[in-house]
């Protein structure tokens, strides 16, 4: 069972929890935690580091490079969808009074 996605708590490094339960974890953790608070990364909720790391971590998230790829593949396809503004215009039906 070594392939199971696991990820260190940001609020104890002993507790490994499985990603998918992770942000049930946090949430019963942080209630239970007594250290500096911590920023919450802006791509993941379950990131939790000490705000003067943040920005080291925000240049080397994984998640900072799934959150960019999807926004431009996501633009791509609205970029396709639109039609050009010239077949917009002809084809808007003529008003006659
Ligand atoms: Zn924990
Ligand atoms: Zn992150």
């Amino acid at each position: 069972m070594a392939d199971l996605p696991y990820g260190i708590c940001p609020y104890d490094k002993n507790h490994r929890v499985l990603l998918m339960r992770m942000p049930g974890h946090i949430v019963k953790c942080s209630k239970n935690y007594c250290g500096p608070p911590l920023a919450i990364c802006k791509y993941n909720a379950t990131h939790r580091v000490l705000p003067e790391e943040m920005d080291n971590h925000l240049e080397t998230c994984a998640d900072q490079i799934k959150f960019n790829s999807y926004k431009i593949s996501e633009s791509a396809k609205n970029f396709r969808k639109e039609p050009p503004s010239c077949l917009a215009k002809d084809n808007e039906p003529v008003k006659e009074h």
